[in-house]
Protein backbone atom coordinates (compact mmCIF):
# COMPACT_ATOMS: atom_id res chain seq x y z
CA UNK A 1 0.00 0.00 0.00
CA UNK A 2 1.30 3.55 -1.31
CA UNK A 3 2.69 5.30 2.09
CA UNK A 4 0.80 7.72 3.65
CA UNK A 5 2.86 11.08 3.74
CA UNK A 6 2.25 13.84 6.91
CA UNK A 7 1.39 16.58 5.07
CA UNK A 8 3.69 19.30 6.07
CA UNK A 9 6.59 17.01 4.76
CA UNK A 10 4.42 16.56 1.24
CA UNK A 11 4.40 20.39 0.99
CA UNK A 12 8.54 20.79 2.04
CA UNK A 13 9.14 18.05 -0.95
CA UNK A 14 7.35 20.05 -3.30
CA UNK A 15 8.67 22.93 -2.72
CA UNK A 16 12.05 21.19 -2.39
CA UNK A 17 11.80 18.97 -5.88
CA UNK A 18 9.23 21.24 -7.52
CA UNK A 19 8.83 19.12 -10.60
CA UNK A 20 10.30 16.70 -9.80
CA UNK A 21 8.01 16.05 -6.86
CA UNK A 22 5.20 13.20 -8.70
CA UNK A 23 8.55 11.54 -9.67
CA UNK A 24 9.46 11.00 -5.85
CA UNK A 25 6.01 10.38 -4.48
CA UNK A 26 5.81 7.33 -7.35
CA UNK A 27 9.17 6.10 -6.24
CA UNK A 28 7.83 5.79 -2.70
CA UNK A 29 4.68 3.68 -3.87
CA UNK A 30 7.34 1.28 -5.53
CA UNK A 31 8.86 -2.07 -3.67
CA UNK A 32 12.06 -0.60 -1.87
CA UNK A 33 15.83 -2.01 -3.46
CA UNK A 34 16.93 -4.78 -1.34
CA UNK A 35 21.15 -4.96 -1.39
CA UNK A 36 23.60 -6.41 -0.09
CA UNK A 37 27.57 -5.80 0.02
CA UNK A 38 29.64 -8.50 0.04
CA UNK A 39 32.63 -9.17 2.56
CA UNK A 40 35.98 -8.93 0.91
CA UNK A 41 37.28 -10.63 3.54
CA UNK A 42 35.37 -13.89 3.05
CA UNK A 43 34.57 -15.00 -0.44
CA UNK A 44 32.23 -17.18 -1.62
CA UNK A 45 32.41 -18.01 -5.24
CA UNK A 46 29.46 -17.40 -7.22
CA UNK A 47 27.40 -15.62 -5.15
CA UNK A 48 26.91 -12.58 -7.09
CA UNK A 49 26.82 -14.20 -10.25
CA UNK A 50 23.41 -12.99 -12.16
CA UNK A 51 23.13 -9.73 -9.50
CA UNK A 52 23.23 -6.69 -10.55
CA UNK A 53 25.98 -4.35 -9.11
CA UNK A 54 25.35 -1.03 -7.02
CA UNK A 55 27.42 1.61 -9.24
CA UNK A 56 29.31 3.07 -6.21
CA UNK A 57 30.53 -0.08 -4.48
CA UNK A 58 32.76 -2.94 -6.35
CA UNK A 59 30.99 -5.44 -3.42
CA UNK A 60 27.54 -3.87 -3.44
CA UNK A 61 24.50 -6.14 -5.22
CA UNK A 62 21.34 -5.42 -5.61
CA UNK A 63 19.01 -8.78 -5.22
CA UNK A 64 16.20 -9.31 -7.37
CA UNK A 65 13.66 -9.30 -4.18
CA UNK A 66 13.99 -9.82 -0.32
CA UNK A 67 14.75 -13.59 1.05
CA UNK A 68 14.58 -14.61 4.33
CA UNK A 69 17.98 -13.44 5.39
CA UNK A 70 17.77 -15.70 8.99
CA UNK A 71 17.56 -18.59 6.43
CA UNK A 72 20.63 -18.12 4.56
CA UNK A 73 23.78 -19.87 6.08
CA UNK A 74 26.25 -17.07 4.43
CA UNK A 75 24.24 -14.25 5.96
CA UNK A 76 25.26 -15.61 9.57
CA UNK A 77 28.80 -16.52 8.54
CA UNK A 78 29.50 -13.05 7.58
CA UNK A 79 29.66 -13.19 3.90
CA UNK A 80 27.90 -10.21 3.16
CA UNK A 81 25.62 -7.03 5.25
CA UNK A 82 22.42 -6.87 4.20
CA UNK A 83 23.11 -2.86 3.69
CA UNK A 84 20.72 -0.02 2.07
CA UNK A 85 22.54 0.71 -1.46
CA UNK A 86 22.49 4.50 -0.81
CA UNK A 87 24.16 4.75 2.02
CA UNK A 88 27.01 2.51 0.63
CA UNK A 89 28.20 5.35 -1.52
CA UNK A 90 30.51 6.51 1.96
CA UNK A 91 32.99 4.18 0.51
CA UNK A 92 33.50 6.79 -2.78
CA UNK A 93 33.47 9.72 -0.39
CA UNK A 94 36.49 7.84 1.78
CA UNK A 95 38.03 6.92 -1.30
CA UNK A 96 38.11 10.54 -2.48
CA UNK A 97 39.01 11.82 1.21
CA UNK A 98 42.06 8.93 1.64
CA UNK A 99 43.65 8.05 -1.64
CA UNK A 100 46.50 7.35 0.66
CA UNK A 101 47.14 3.80 1.91
CA UNK A 102 48.91 4.48 5.22
CA UNK A 103 46.91 3.12 8.44
CA UNK A 104 44.53 5.24 9.64
CA UNK A 105 42.92 5.62 13.27
CA UNK A 106 39.05 5.90 12.34
CA UNK A 107 35.82 6.22 14.53
CA UNK A 108 32.00 5.39 13.81
CA UNK A 109 30.48 7.41 16.88
CA UNK A 110 26.83 6.02 15.69
CA UNK A 111 27.34 2.83 14.75
CA UNK A 112 24.50 0.28 15.09
CA UNK A 113 23.49 -2.06 13.84
CA UNK A 114 26.95 -1.47 12.45
CA UNK A 115 26.39 -1.14 8.42
CA UNK A 116 28.65 2.01 8.08
CA UNK A 117 31.04 0.21 10.26
CA UNK A 118 31.59 -2.91 8.65
CA UNK A 119 31.92 -0.89 4.67
CA UNK A 120 34.44 1.49 7.34
CA UNK A 121 36.52 -2.00 8.28
CA UNK A 122 36.51 -3.19 4.43
CA UNK A 123 37.27 -0.26 3.36
CA UNK A 124 40.43 0.95 5.84
CA UNK A 125 44.24 0.09 4.61
CA UNK A 126 45.84 -2.36 6.37
CA UNK A 127 47.22 -1.87 10.04
CA UNK A 128 44.39 0.78 10.99
CA UNK A 129 42.20 0.88 13.74
CA UNK A 130 38.51 1.31 13.72
CA UNK A 131 36.58 1.76 17.00
CA UNK A 132 32.86 1.48 16.57
CA UNK A 133 30.66 3.32 19.13
CA UNK A 134 27.05 2.84 20.05
CA UNK A 135 26.07 4.97 22.81
CA UNK A 136 22.65 3.08 23.48
CA UNK A 137 23.58 0.22 25.68
CA UNK A 138 20.77 -2.16 23.80
CA UNK A 139 21.73 -1.64 20.30
CA UNK A 140 25.21 -2.46 21.08
CA UNK A 141 24.65 -6.30 21.24
CA UNK A 142 22.99 -6.51 17.76
CA UNK A 143 26.48 -3.82 17.27
CA UNK A 144 29.09 -6.31 18.70
CA UNK A 145 27.37 -9.39 16.46
CA UNK A 146 27.71 -7.85 13.53
CA UNK A 147 31.18 -7.09 13.65
CA UNK A 148 32.14 -10.20 14.91
CA UNK A 149 30.47 -11.69 12.16
CA UNK A 150 32.64 -9.21 9.60
CA UNK A 151 35.77 -10.94 11.61
CA UNK A 152 37.91 -8.30 11.43
CA UNK A 153 40.62 -8.03 14.08
CA UNK A 154 41.23 -4.01 13.67
CA UNK A 155 37.67 -3.36 14.48
CA UNK A 156 36.52 -2.38 18.46
CA UNK A 157 33.67 -1.49 20.13
CA UNK A 158 32.50 0.40 22.75
CA UNK A 159 29.61 2.17 24.35
CA UNK A 160 29.68 6.11 25.38
CA UNK A 161 28.20 9.01 25.03
CA UNK A 162 30.11 11.73 22.33
CA UNK A 163 31.25 13.93 25.01
CA UNK A 164 33.17 11.00 26.99
CA UNK A 165 35.31 11.13 23.77
CA UNK A 166 36.81 14.38 25.16
CA UNK A 167 40.10 12.93 26.26
CA UNK A 168 40.90 11.79 22.64
CA UNK A 169 40.32 15.35 20.87
CA UNK A 170 42.36 15.72 17.74
CA UNK A 171 43.23 11.95 17.59
CA UNK A 172 41.02 10.38 14.87
CA UNK A 173 42.01 10.56 10.67
CA UNK A 174 38.44 9.82 10.59
CA UNK A 175 35.21 10.36 12.56
CA UNK A 176 31.76 9.35 10.99
CA UNK A 177 28.46 11.17 12.45
CA UNK A 178 26.01 8.58 10.92
CA UNK A 179 23.34 10.81 12.89
CA UNK A 180 20.11 9.98 14.50
CA UNK A 181 17.59 11.71 12.16
CA UNK A 182 13.99 11.66 11.38
CA UNK A 183 14.10 9.15 8.97
CA UNK A 184 12.46 10.82 6.27
CA UNK A 185 14.66 8.90 3.80
CA UNK A 186 13.40 5.36 5.01
CA UNK A 187 9.33 6.51 4.33
CA UNK A 188 9.41 3.98 1.59
CA UNK A 189 11.02 1.22 4.12
CA UNK A 190 9.71 2.21 7.41
CA UNK A 191 6.24 2.98 7.75
CA UNK A 192 6.80 3.23 11.59
CA UNK A 193 9.31 6.67 10.20
CA UNK A 194 6.39 8.29 8.75
CA UNK A 195 4.03 7.82 12.36
CA UNK A 196 6.88 8.68 14.03
CA UNK A 197 7.71 12.33 11.93
CA UNK A 198 6.56 15.62 13.08
CA UNK A 199 8.23 18.97 12.76
CA UNK A 200 9.00 18.96 16.56
CA UNK A 201 10.70 15.64 15.74
CA UNK A 202 13.00 17.48 12.98
CA UNK A 203 13.78 20.19 15.46
CA UNK A 204 15.18 17.39 17.74
CA UNK A 205 16.77 15.74 15.73
CA UNK A 206 18.61 18.95 14.36
CA UNK A 207 19.76 19.97 17.84
CA UNK A 208 20.55 17.04 19.13
CA UNK A 209 22.59 16.48 15.59
CA UNK A 210 24.62 19.51 16.31
CA UNK A 211 25.49 18.52 19.81
CA UNK A 212 27.00 15.48 18.01
CA UNK A 213 28.81 17.19 15.51
CA UNK A 214 30.18 19.89 18.23
CA UNK A 215 31.92 16.57 20.22
CA UNK A 216 32.81 14.43 16.93
CA UNK A 217 35.12 17.53 15.18
CA UNK A 218 37.23 17.77 18.08
CA UNK A 219 37.98 14.56 17.48
CA UNK A 220 39.32 14.92 14.49
CA UNK A 221 43.00 15.33 13.76
CA UNK A 222 44.51 18.25 11.97
CA UNK A 223 44.55 17.11 8.27
CA UNK A 224 41.99 14.51 9.05
CA UNK A 225 38.19 14.16 7.68
CA UNK A 226 34.65 14.35 9.74
CA UNK A 227 31.42 12.49 7.90
CA UNK A 228 28.09 13.38 8.71
CA UNK A 229 25.05 11.50 7.14
CA UNK A 230 21.56 11.49 7.73
CA UNK A 231 19.01 9.42 6.26
CA UNK A 232 16.62 12.22 6.19
CA UNK A 233 16.34 15.42 3.50
CA UNK A 234 15.06 18.51 5.49
CA UNK A 235 17.37 21.17 5.28
CA UNK A 236 17.43 21.73 9.41
CA UNK A 237 18.97 18.29 9.66
CA UNK A 238 21.13 18.54 6.51
CA UNK A 239 22.45 21.86 5.09
CA UNK A 240 21.95 23.70 8.21
CA UNK A 241 23.95 21.37 10.22
CA UNK A 242 26.71 21.26 7.14
CA UNK A 243 27.05 24.98 7.07
CA UNK A 244 26.96 25.32 10.78
CA UNK A 245 30.10 23.24 10.54
CA UNK A 246 32.00 24.87 7.81
CA UNK A 247 31.00 28.88 8.57
CA UNK A 248 30.95 28.58 12.49
CA UNK A 249 33.29 25.75 13.58
CA UNK A 250 35.76 26.25 10.81
CA UNK A 251 35.93 23.02 8.88
CA UNK A 252 36.57 23.00 5.47
CA UNK A 253 33.90 21.34 3.53
CA UNK A 254 35.17 18.54 0.56
CA UNK A 255 34.29 19.06 -2.76
CA UNK A 256 33.81 15.47 -4.44
CA UNK A 257 33.68 14.57 -7.56
CA UNK A 258 30.61 11.90 -8.68
CA UNK A 259 29.86 10.51 -12.04
CA UNK A 260 26.88 12.51 -13.37
CA UNK A 261 25.14 9.30 -13.88
CA UNK A 262 24.95 8.00 -10.13
CA UNK A 263 22.02 10.54 -9.44
CA UNK A 264 24.00 12.06 -6.65
CA UNK A 265 22.51 15.92 -6.16
CA UNK A 266 24.84 18.38 -4.48
CA UNK A 267 22.69 19.95 -2.29
CA UNK A 268 24.85 23.31 -0.68
CA UNK A 269 28.14 21.66 1.07
CA UNK A 270 26.51 18.29 0.84
CA UNK A 271 25.02 15.75 -1.63
CA UNK A 272 21.79 14.24 -1.73
CA UNK A 273 20.24 10.93 -2.80
CA UNK A 274 16.73 10.73 -3.49
CA UNK A 275 14.64 7.58 -4.88
CA UNK A 276 13.32 8.35 -7.56
CA UNK A 277 17.41 9.35 -8.80
CA UNK A 278 18.91 5.87 -7.35
CA UNK A 279 18.20 3.08 -6.95
CA UNK A 280 18.41 3.41 -2.97
CA UNK A 281 16.76 5.36 0.11
CA UNK A 282 17.18 8.53 0.58
CA UNK A 283 20.62 9.33 2.06
CA UNK A 284 22.72 12.89 2.79
CA UNK A 285 26.08 13.07 3.13
CA UNK A 286 28.99 16.12 3.71
CA UNK A 287 32.57 15.36 4.00
CA UNK A 288 35.32 18.13 5.93
CA UNK A 289 38.49 18.68 6.56
CA UNK A 290 39.90 19.78 9.89
CA UNK A 291 42.78 22.08 9.52
CA UNK A 292 42.76 23.58 12.55
CA UNK A 293 44.29 22.36 15.81
CA UNK A 294 47.49 20.79 17.54
CA UNK A 295 46.21 17.10 17.53
CA UNK A 296 46.39 14.55 20.03
CA UNK A 297 49.48 15.16 22.52
CA UNK A 298 48.82 12.27 25.00
CA UNK A 299 50.90 9.46 26.05
CA UNK A 300 49.82 5.72 26.44
CA UNK A 301 50.29 4.47 29.96
CA UNK A 302 52.03 1.09 29.80
CA UNK A 303 49.65 -1.99 31.04
CA UNK A 304 45.87 -2.09 30.52
CA UNK A 305 43.55 -1.26 33.77
CA UNK A 306 41.52 -4.19 33.92
CA UNK A 307 43.06 -6.59 31.67
CA UNK A 308 46.14 -8.73 32.34
CA UNK A 309 49.15 -10.16 29.60
CA UNK A 310 48.69 -13.82 28.72
CA UNK A 311 50.91 -16.10 30.53
CA UNK A 312 53.56 -17.19 28.25
CA UNK A 313 52.35 -21.01 27.85
CA UNK A 314 49.28 -19.55 26.91
CA UNK A 315 50.39 -17.14 24.31
CA UNK A 316 52.44 -20.01 22.45
CA UNK A 317 49.35 -22.10 22.23
CA UNK A 318 47.64 -19.40 20.33
CA UNK A 319 49.57 -20.52 17.43
CA UNK A 320 47.25 -22.88 17.19
CA UNK A 321 44.63 -21.62 16.57
CA UNK A 322 45.16 -18.41 14.04
CA UNK A 323 46.78 -18.24 11.06
CA UNK A 324 49.82 -15.52 12.17
CA UNK A 325 49.76 -15.58 15.88
CA UNK A 326 52.72 -13.51 16.66
CA UNK A 327 50.82 -10.92 14.32
CA UNK A 328 48.40 -10.44 17.82
CA UNK A 329 48.90 -9.51 21.32
CA UNK A 330 46.66 -11.44 23.72
CA UNK A 331 45.24 -10.08 26.75
CA UNK A 332 42.86 -12.09 29.72
CA UNK A 333 39.78 -10.37 30.81
CA UNK A 334 39.01 -11.06 35.18
CA UNK A 335 36.65 -13.54 34.33
CA UNK A 336 39.61 -15.15 32.34
CA UNK A 337 38.44 -14.59 28.71
CA UNK A 338 41.13 -13.96 26.27
CA UNK A 339 41.43 -11.41 23.81
CA UNK A 340 43.03 -10.52 20.86
CA UNK A 341 44.49 -7.47 18.72
CA UNK A 342 46.93 -6.47 16.52
CA UNK A 343 50.40 -6.02 18.00
CA UNK A 344 50.54 -2.96 15.57
CA UNK A 345 47.96 -0.94 17.50
CA UNK A 346 48.81 -2.20 21.16
CA UNK A 347 49.88 1.90 21.94
CA UNK A 348 46.57 3.01 20.53
CA UNK A 349 45.08 0.31 22.71
CA UNK A 350 46.96 1.82 25.81
CA UNK A 351 45.43 5.31 24.74
CA UNK A 352 42.11 4.10 24.64
CA UNK A 353 42.08 2.24 27.80
CA UNK A 354 43.27 5.15 29.81
CA UNK A 355 41.40 7.83 28.28
CA UNK A 356 37.85 5.93 28.21
CA UNK A 357 36.75 4.64 31.58
CA UNK A 358 35.57 1.85 30.35
CA UNK A 359 38.30 1.09 27.67
CA UNK A 360 36.91 -0.53 24.42
CA UNK A 361 36.14 -4.22 23.63
CA UNK A 362 38.40 -6.44 21.82
CA UNK A 363 37.81 -9.28 20.09
CA UNK A 364 37.58 -12.77 22.13
CA UNK A 365 39.40 -15.56 21.56
CA UNK A 366 38.50 -18.05 24.08
CA UNK A 367 39.14 -19.37 27.39
CA UNK A 368 41.52 -21.92 28.97
CA UNK A 369 39.74 -24.67 31.43
CA UNK A 370 42.90 -26.02 32.88
CA UNK A 371 45.11 -27.61 29.88
CA UNK A 372 41.83 -27.20 27.46
CA UNK A 373 41.33 -24.10 25.43
CA UNK A 374 37.44 -23.86 24.96
CA UNK A 375 37.75 -21.20 21.79
CA UNK A 376 35.11 -18.48 21.18
CA UNK A 377 32.46 -17.98 18.37
CA UNK A 378 34.05 -14.89 17.47
CA UNK A 379 37.25 -16.57 16.60
CA UNK A 380 35.64 -19.31 14.14
CA UNK A 381 34.08 -15.60 12.66
CA UNK A 382 37.46 -14.31 12.67
CA UNK A 383 39.29 -13.50 9.17
CA UNK A 384 42.36 -14.87 11.40
CA UNK A 385 41.54 -17.95 12.20
CA UNK A 386 44.03 -20.91 11.35
CA UNK A 387 43.36 -22.33 8.00
CA UNK A 388 44.30 -25.84 8.74
CA UNK A 389 41.89 -26.57 11.74
CA UNK A 390 39.93 -29.57 11.19
CA UNK A 391 36.33 -28.74 9.92
CA UNK A 392 33.15 -30.22 8.42
CA UNK A 393 31.39 -28.39 5.17
CA UNK A 394 28.16 -28.73 5.61
CA UNK A 395 25.32 -28.60 3.10
CA UNK A 396 22.02 -25.55 3.62
CA UNK A 397 19.89 -27.83 5.53
CA UNK A 398 22.73 -29.27 7.99
CA UNK A 399 24.20 -25.62 8.28
CA UNK A 400 20.27 -24.37 9.52
CA UNK A 401 20.46 -27.39 11.96
CA UNK A 402 23.53 -26.43 13.13
CA UNK A 403 22.42 -22.90 13.25
CA UNK A 404 19.36 -23.76 15.12
CA UNK A 405 22.08 -24.88 17.47
CA UNK A 406 20.47 -28.65 17.03
CA UNK A 407 23.17 -31.17 17.61
CA UNK A 408 24.14 -32.90 14.26
CA UNK A 409 24.98 -36.69 13.82
CA UNK A 410 28.32 -36.72 11.54
CA UNK A 411 29.93 -40.57 11.97
CA UNK A 412 32.67 -39.91 9.25
CA UNK A 413 33.63 -36.40 11.31
CA UNK A 414 37.25 -36.35 13.55
CA UNK A 415 37.05 -36.21 16.84
CA UNK A 416 37.50 -33.22 19.04
CA UNK A 417 37.19 -29.13 18.24
CA UNK A 418 35.59 -29.01 14.40
CA UNK A 419 34.81 -25.95 12.95
CA UNK A 420 31.23 -26.21 11.23
CA UNK A 421 31.05 -24.60 7.48
CA UNK A 422 29.06 -23.43 4.71
CA UNK A 423 30.67 -23.17 1.15
CA UNK A 424 33.86 -22.58 2.29
CA UNK A 425 32.84 -20.02 5.50
CA UNK A 426 32.93 -20.82 9.23
CA UNK A 427 29.92 -20.79 10.93
CA UNK A 428 30.84 -22.26 14.80
CA UNK A 429 32.35 -24.78 16.35
CA UNK A 430 31.03 -28.18 17.28
CA UNK A 431 33.19 -30.53 19.49
CA UNK A 432 33.07 -34.25 18.44
CA UNK A 433 33.30 -36.66 21.88
CA UNK A 434 32.84 -40.00 19.77
CA UNK A 435 29.46 -40.95 20.63
CA UNK A 436 27.81 -36.86 20.46
CA UNK A 437 28.29 -34.34 18.76
CA UNK A 438 28.38 -31.07 20.54
CA UNK A 439 27.21 -27.20 19.38
CA UNK A 440 29.00 -24.72 20.60
CA UNK A 441 26.82 -21.76 18.91
CA UNK A 442 25.97 -19.17 21.56
CA UNK A 443 22.37 -19.40 22.47
CA UNK A 444 21.83 -16.32 21.93
CA UNK A 445 23.12 -16.81 18.32
CA UNK A 446 20.78 -19.39 17.09
CA UNK A 447 17.93 -18.84 14.72
CA UNK A 448 14.70 -19.06 16.47
CA UNK A 449 12.49 -19.21 13.58
CA UNK A 450 10.77 -22.81 12.17
CA UNK A 451 12.70 -23.74 9.73
CA UNK A 452 10.28 -25.79 8.15
CA UNK A 453 7.53 -23.35 7.83
CA UNK A 454 9.04 -21.50 5.66
N1 LIG B 1 25.68 3.81 11.42
C1 LIG B 1 24.65 2.81 11.62
C2 LIG B 1 24.69 1.82 10.49
O1 LIG B 1 25.12 2.18 9.38
O2 LIG B 1 24.34 0.65 10.70
C3 LIG B 1 23.29 3.43 11.74
C4 LIG B 1 23.24 4.50 12.79
S1 LIG B 1 21.65 5.17 13.09
C5 LIG B 1 21.38 6.14 11.71
C6 LIG B 1 22.00 6.33 14.35
C7 LIG B 1 22.52 5.75 15.64
O3 LIG B 1 22.76 6.84 16.56
C8 LIG B 1 21.56 4.83 16.35
O4 LIG B 1 22.18 3.58 16.56
C9 LIG B 1 21.27 5.51 17.67
O5 LIG B 1 21.13 4.62 18.74
C10 LIG B 1 22.49 6.39 17.87
N2 LIG B 1 22.26 7.54 18.76
C11 LIG B 1 21.12 7.90 19.38
N3 LIG B 1 21.33 8.98 20.15
C12 LIG B 1 22.63 9.32 20.02
C13 LIG B 1 23.45 10.33 20.57
N4 LIG B 1 22.96 11.23 21.41
N5 LIG B 1 24.74 10.35 20.23
C14 LIG B 1 25.25 9.45 19.37
N6 LIG B 1 24.51 8.48 18.81
C15 LIG B 1 23.23 8.41 19.13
Amino acid sequence: MPVQLPEQFRERMQAQLGPEYDAFRAALATEPPVSIRLNPAKPTAGISDDLSPVPWHPQGYYLPERPVFTLDPLFHAGGYYVQEASSMVLREVLKQVYPGKYPLKALDLSAAPGGKSTLLASWLPQGSLLLANEVIRSRVTILKENLDRWGYANTFTSSYDPEAFSGLNGYFDVVLVDAPCSGEGLFRKDHAAVNEWSEEHVQMCSSRQRRILAAAMKLVAPGGVLLYSTCTYNEFENEQNADWLAREQGLTPVALSLPAEWGVVPKGIGYQLYPHLVRGEGFYFAAFRQTRGTGFQGKPQRNFTKLMPLGRKQEAAMGDWLEDADQFFYLQRPDETVLMAPASLRQDLLILDRTLPQGVWMREVGEFKGKDFIPAHALALSTDIATQLPYVELDRDSSLQFLKKENLILPEAPKGWLLARHRGLNLGWMKNLGNRMNNYLPKDWRIRMDIREV
